[in-house]
């Protein structure tokens, strides 16, 4: 693998704080991270590998801040019964499919997922998976097909009492396992949280086991928050808190943990949320189709909470889901304006800090210093773009025009539209489609 590329003359839309758009310039990157960005001449005497990008637009990756890989294999599945309510999603079809998931499954379910994501220029994902017939070793295979992509991601496995107390004790020894193997094995590019399905899918009991391994392991925890009321009814009847109160209690919440979706949670509990520094990730696309509602983003971020955006495996691509999140918050809000700025924080400035908790790398901004990860796009804009208006381009632009090169620290994973990688496209979707097919089967 090279150490160095120089993406040459390129318009770069350096996002972050100081957001700019820079015509002409070229992006360095040494040794994984951003070294220079300048105009084409000053740099000067380059030895390695380069890169033409002019007549093209450079941003930073994008970062997907809750997903599920498992869920590649339900595209076209038609074998699940309506659903009436969330509750009948989760047991038609999402609890049938991943209890019918084998190691090999989890495997190919990543790597479509992953190179989808390669696609649409997505650098760095958290996951949250769920095999409770193979949960031993599915991590693994997931990390395999992490690092064959070259993206960065995140794993955990999704504890729960839903399959009973066996699969619950593999729950807790699987993600104890894997945090502990990135600890020691300090990629930068797989990384570990301890995964929890859900509050109303666990017992007090495995809370406490969960919550002991975690801080024993000092990490943080990632898992689904009050996404339906049935979250918050179960948690009222079986302990008198309320979810997110039911959290702190066992220290499941703080900076370096994820609380997916938020929907249902009061205004006590968003204060909750903002004091411990828990990263709460939106997911609109997810929450209009099973119509559990749309998370009051706007408040929370009032309120101080980190926000980020994530897709539920809804999509690989970021930009769609950022848009359907303003057309959602502006909708919630009754005005057309409403949310603009929260949402596009939530992909362009909070996904990077909950990526920099978990990475330890900077992210989201093309500077000096950063992580060299890049989504290149071949957008010619037809009308002006300049420092004030790059968001615009973003959401009705760029996110119109098909992402051309993905780079993570400084790998580059698609070119021209090519995926780079040594993976064999179509091998993949064809085994994918016999595993898939086998797996309909066995639901
Ligand atoms: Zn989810």
């Amino acid at each position: 693998m090279p150490n160095s590329l120089l993406i040459e003359n390129g318009t770069v839309l350096t996002l972050g704080k100081n957001s700019k758009v820079l015509a002409g310039q070229s992006v360095l990157i040494k040794d994984g991270l951003i070294a220079k960005v300048a105009p084409k001449k000053a740099i000067n005497n380059f030895r390695g590998q380069r890169m033409d990008a002019t007549g093209k637009v450079v941003l930073p990756g994008f970062i997907n801040a809750h997903t599920h890989f498992y869920s590649s294999f339900a595209r076209g599945l038609t074998k699940a019964k309506p659903a009436k309510d969330f509750n009948q999603v989760l047991k038609n079809l999402w609890w049938r499919l991943d209890s019918a998931l084998t190691a090999e499954d989890c495997y190919y379910s990543a790597l479509i997922a992953l190179l989808g994501s390669v696609r649409h220029g997505t650098t760095a994902l958290v996951d949250h998976h769920a095999s409770p017939q193979a949960v031993p070793g599915s991590l693994a295979a997931i990390a395999r097909a992490v690092r064959e992509t070259g993206l960065r991601a995140c794993l955990c496995y999704e504890l729960s009492d839903r399959d009973g107390a066996a699969i619950a004790k593999q729950g807790l020894a699987e993600n104890a396992w894997f945090i502990h193997h990135c600890q020691q094995q300090k990629d930068a590019r797989v990384k570990a949280l301890f995964g929890l399905h859900a509050s109303f899918t666990i017992s007090d009991a495995t809370m406490e086991k969960a919550a002991a391994l975690g801080h024993e392991l000092r990490t943080g925890f990632h898992l689904h928050v009050a996404e339906a009321q049935r979250d918050q009814d179960w948690a009222l009847r079986h302990s008198g808190k309320r979810v997110v109160e039911r959290l702190k209690q066992f220290e499941i919440l703080g900076p370096r943990s994820i609380a997916a979706h938020c929907i249902h949670v009061n205004r006590r509990e968003m204060d909750l949320l903002a004091e411990t520094q828990t990263a709460v990730v939106h997911n609109p696309q997810s929450n209009m189709n099973n119509a559990v509602g749309v998370a009051n983003v706007i408040e929370l971020v009032k309120r101080g909470v980190l926000v980020g955006l994530g897709t539920d495996a809804m999509t690989t691509n970021m930009l769609e889901e950022l848009r359907v999140a303003l057309w959602g918050q502006h909708l919630r809000a009754e005005n057309p304006s409403g949310g603009f700025g929260e949402v596009t924080s939530a992909l362009f400035a909070n996904n990077p800090k909950i990526a920099q908790r978990i990475f330890g790398l900077r992210f989201g901004e093309i500077c000096e210093g950063a992580a060299g990860d890049l989504a290149i796009f071949d957008y010619d804009p037809p009308t002006p773009l300049d420092n004030t208006n790059v968001l615009g381009h973003v959401v009705f632009g760029i996110s119109q025009a098909e992402a051309d090169t993905t780079i993570v620290g400084g790998r580059v994973l698609m070119e021209d539209r090519k995926l780079t990688l040594n993976l064999d496209e179509a091998r993949i979707n064809s085994r994918a489609r016999e595993l898939a097919r086998n797996l309909w089967k066995r639901m």
